[in-house]
């Protein structure tokens, strides 16, 4: 199972791409976890990736371009992967194309999640991430976690390109770069639109019965 997870920052794609891919046991590929763990460890391509995501811009191309080829030559990626986060340019998934097609594979189907802009602020200025974990989760201000619910030891952060401002830039950047996408994948015939609004299980259910 091949798959790309499209749609704009805070839909959900993440934490339903883990669910999707611990089902179908591929690996989840986030391009943006990948730069943050770059970024935390202070090395060449966290150097110099770290000025783009804090502002909400995208990363040059050639640099995730880089990412995503030593990602799918994996050999825990030989069955099959899903993306997410990536493509977000038109040129991301030409080249995407142009990988798969040298390794003689094709991608399945791109999940599109869609959920409305009000919403999406909603979710990203109330969401927390584990330090240690990484569990992601939306807090209440009635909430008192200080320390993840989940592994029980680490920090709940927000992430600094959660801040409003920031989620603005990156929506607009998600309807400029990355929304012609949908386009693209539709006219290959591989989007399936899904609703992102509902419980987690909900939606999961939703992608299984597409899948
Ligand atoms: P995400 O966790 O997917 O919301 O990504 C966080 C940030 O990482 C984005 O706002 C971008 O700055 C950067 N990023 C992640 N994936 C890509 C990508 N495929 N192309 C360019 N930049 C990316």
């Amino acid at each position: 199972m091949r798959l790309v997870f499209l749609g704009a920052p805070g839909v959900g794609k993440g934490t339903q791409a883990k669910k999707i891919a611990a089902r179908f046991e591929i690996p989840h590929i986030s391009t943006g976890d990948i730069l943050r763990k770059e970024i935390k460890e202070g090395s060449e391509l966290g150097k110099k990736a770290g000025d783009f995501v804090k502002s909400g811009n995208l990363v040059p191309d050639d640099l995730i371009i880089d990412i995503i080829k030593k990602e799918i030559l994996e050999p825990k990626a030989k069955n099959g992967f899903i993306f997410d986060g990536f493509p977000r340019t038109l040129q991301q998934a030409v080249n995407l194309d142009k990988m798969l097609s040298s390794l003689g594979i094709k991608l399945d189907k791109v999940i599109n999640i869609i959920v409305d802009q009000k919403e999406i602020i909603k979710r990203l200025t109330s969401r927390r991430v584990c330090s240690l974990c990484n569990h992601t989760l939306s807090i209440r201000p009635e909430d008192n976690h200080k320390l993840c619910p989940v592994c029980n030891k680490g920090e709940l952060l927000k992430r600094k390109d959660d801040e409003e401002a920031v989620i603005r830039k990156r929506l607009e950047v998600y309807e400029k770069q990355t929304s012609p996408l949908i386009k693209y994948y539709g006219q290959a015939g591989l989007i399936s639109d899904i609703d992102g609004l509902g419980t987690e299980k909900a939606i999961t259910d939703r992608i299984l019965d597409i899948l």
